[in-house]
């Protein structure tokens, strides 16, 4: 039965640790998916005064499993559920792996004023202070709040309300992981209220693009992330072009713009052979590439990470935009007109 003096949120389960279930109390490690999200819907008895709550389980993995297959579908159904006049909101169960990715891609994809807010959990859902029922509680909390209307798409765990666009897991096990340094928090969670620092906007850099036509993953252009090391084998974008068939290339380099020059060489005879978008992205956790330092056949990432910049150019390439045109959508120091 519905309550109808309360907001509906529409909540799909994909995996991860919040849905997982460890051999002991004590298990923080070695753990495996077992929950379904009506599980976890139904192990927070409170949640009945926040919403009401429908479900969808769209996968049930851990996160690092998840690509388009599963990206798709999800996108379909919030979209849907976010444009009937049914829900207010939408919340997402996730592995926090790859959190970033989904977040940074229903950022830039959803056409809706209304919140969606991803959670998830460090601690499986049998660990004594598991941290998911929580994080559930406070993403519904979330959604469900008028306060949150035009602020795209969020992530919350540990009481903080992150922006989906930029946060990034820095930690692979403590609990306050997710952060974005330079950029901050959107608001905290506190005693049963939502709190934000500031009123909504979209962040610089976050620009939409139309996947309502998308259908299947075989229509995202292959994006390749190489990784800087010393001693990087040079030729690996030349596999990854001629064998893995990328249309595109990102660079983890070993700073703002740190590729070997012998790399660099070969960088620059496959974007000439082939003319195919290479953004520079960096593999510190922070920091940015900017626009003018990098090779003039290269993209600086900006202030994106490799995981982010691999997602916004494939929404570009799906788009069918050129490189001229896709090098103004990575958010950069070098201030451009809008941002
Ligand atoms: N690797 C798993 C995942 O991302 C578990 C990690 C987690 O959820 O915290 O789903």
């Amino acid at each position: 039965m519905k309550n109808s003096s309360l907001p509906s949120i529409k909540t799909f389960g994909t995996g991860g640790t919040i849905a997982s279930k460890g051999a002991t109390s004590a298990t923080t490690a070695g753990y495996s998916v077992g929950l379904t999200v009506d599980d976890l819907i139904e192990a927070v008895p409170s949640l009945t005064n926040k919403a009401n709550l429908d479900f969808l389980q769209v996968s049930n993995v851990g996160s690092e499993s998840l690509n388009y297959t599963q990206l798709i579908p999800l996108y379909h159904n919030i979209s849907e559920a976010l444009a009937s006049d049914e829900y207010a909101g939408a919340v997402v169960t996730h592995g926090t792996d790859t959190m970033e990715e989904t977040a940074f891609f229903l950022d830039l994809t959803i056409n809706s004023e209304k919140p969606i807010c991803i959670a998830g959990a460090m601690r499986p859902a049998t660990a004594t202070s598991a941290d998911g029922p929580m994080n559930l509680y406070q993403a519904v909390s979330i959604s469900a709040s008028e306060k949150s209307l035009g602020r795209g798409t969020m992530i919350t765990m540990n009481d903080r309300i992150a922006s989906g666009f930029w946060t990034t897991k820095m930690n692979a096990n403590s609990f306050d992981t997710f952060i974005a340094d330079e950029q901050g928090y959107l608001g905290y969670f506190s005693n049963d209220d939502v709190g934000y620092y500031y009123p909504p906007v979209k962040p610089n850099g976050c620009q939409f693009f139309d996947a309502s036509n998308l259908t299947d993953a075989s229509e995202v252009p292959e994006v390749i992330i190489l990784y800087s090391y010393q001693g990087v084998n040079p030729k690996l974008i030349v596999k990854a072009i001629e064998d893995l068939g990328a249309k595109g290339i990102v660079l983890a380099g070993s700073g703002a713009d740190s590729w070997t020059t012998t790399g660099n060489i070969v960088n620059e005879e496959i974007f000439e052979e082939y003319n195919i978008p290479i953004i520079h992205s960096r593999r510190t956790v922070d920091g940015g590439v900017p626009r003018d330092d990098v090779p003039e056949w290269a993209i600086g990432s900006g202030y994106l990470n490799p995981q982010k910049s691999r997602i916004l150019l494939q929404l570009c390439l799906y788009s069918g935009y050129s490189i001229d045109h896709i090098s103004q959508f990575f958010p950069a120091f070098t201030v451009v007109e809008g941002w």
